[in-house]
């Protein structure tokens, strides 16, 4: 049984010197490469068709079943490419590991995680020319994800199921440097609840985020902090895209305990970096009344947001019905700033990868 996922190079690349233009600004999600991987599920023959060719738009069937219940879910990762032109994955056996558990969440059929690697990595081979160099933080962004393309209005797991990497050019996150947000409290949305699919990353919760991202925007600011209602306290659970971590003055680096959020790659890396840091890593719950106290008091010093997208994102700020505070001297924290320099060090190949997270694909 062959693993490989053959490659069908595209007659039809987009012309270098376009190409060019696009890597010199390349923005977020605007722009792909010029090939896909892909391989298809059905329930007689597995998986199978594993290949890289031509990036092409699908043909589906007005009733596939994603259409119509969002069986879908995804993952998000990129590669760097470091001084000396080699390219490197950050962590991606653990987007594997969670593109499983994902799958099982959402009743599809589980992809194996060296199937998983070896696409993204046959996918950043075509495309080597896409990866942009290392100045200034680009990197290429790639987007493993599966999806019901069944034709069928049942409601039941699909029997056919497409799984695809595409990739984009990605540019620096914050081209003018790194600012603080702020974040809107939501208390009529939230985005998982006990027994939900909070922790897999489906598409599904992002089409519901949606509402929550356009009420923050109403109150002037630029992205949702999520709640966990379920016990009564409003425990602090995510911003739907990213992870929450505050810094506390007791040399504590806190983030909610794992069960309705996202298990970040960066969140998990950041606890393992905390002690480089001179702090303690502690997954544990806490509620908006402990932030707004901690603020107030300043036992919280420092907020900020994790996600493969902008690493860290700091947080100055909070809002909510009837109230609004900020964190420190609302300006991005000192540590913040200090551990997103050493991760991205180390994704750049500037710092020592003491914890083996990088992987060598060129
Ligand atoms: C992807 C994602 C994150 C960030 O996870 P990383 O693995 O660090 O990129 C956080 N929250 C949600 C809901 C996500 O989908």
């Amino acid at each position: 049984m062959s693993r490989a996922f053959s490659l069908f190079r595209t007659t039809d690349p987009v012309p270098e010197e376009e190409r060019r233009t696009i890597l010199a600004a390349p923005g977020f999600g605007k722009f792909f490469t010029d090939h896909m991987a892909s391989a298809t599920w059905t329930p007689a023959e597995g998986w199978h068709d594993r290949k890289v060719s031509a990036l092409v738009p699908y043909s589906l069937h007005p009733s596939a079943a994603v259409l119509h219940y969002a069986q879908e879910i995804f993952e998000g990762l990129k590669a760097y490419r470091h001084a000396d032109g080699s390219v490197w994955l950050f962590r991606p056996e653990f987007n594997a590991r969670r593109f499983t558990r994902s799958a099982e969440r959402l009743a599809l059929p589980v992809l194996p995680e060296e199937d998983f690697l070896t696409s993204v990595e046959e996918l950043v081979r075509a495309d080597e020319a896409w990866v942009p160099g290392s100045a200034d933080e680009k990197s290429l962004y790639l987007r493993p994800f599966m999806f019901a393309s069944e034709a069928f209005l049942g409601v039941r797991p699909a029997e056919r199921i497409a799984y695809s990497v595409i990739a984009s050019p990605a540019g620096p996150y914050f081209a003018g440097g790194v600012t603080g947000i702020t974040l809107w409290v939501s208390s009529n949305y939230t985005r998982a609840g006990r027994g939900g699919t909070g922790a897999a990353k489906c598409g599904g919760n992002y089409a519901s985020s949606l509402a929550a991202q356009i009420e923050s925007r109403k109150n002037g600011c630029d992205q949702v902090l999520f709640l966990d209602d379920t016990g009564g306290e409003g425990d602090l659970e995510e911003s739907g895209t990213m992870n929450l971590c505050l810094v506390t003055s007791a040399g504590e680096l806190v983030t909610p305990a794992l069960g309705n959020i996202l298990d970040g790659v960066t969140r998990d890396s950041i606890l393992a970096l905390a002690g480089e840091f001179g702090l303690t890593p502690v997954q544990r719950s806490i509620t908006l009344s402990e932030l707004r106290t901690g603020a107030a008091d300043g036992t919280i010093t420092e907020v900020f947001a994790a996600g493969t997208a902008a690493v860290i994102t700091p947080i100055v700020g909070f809002k909510g019905e009837g109230y609004e505070f900020t964190i420190g001297n609302g300006a991005p924290g000192k540590q913040t700033l200090a551990i997103r320099e050493h991760m991205l060090d180390i994704q750049y190949g500037r710092a020592e990868d003491v914890h083996g997270w990088m992987r060598r694909v060129l």
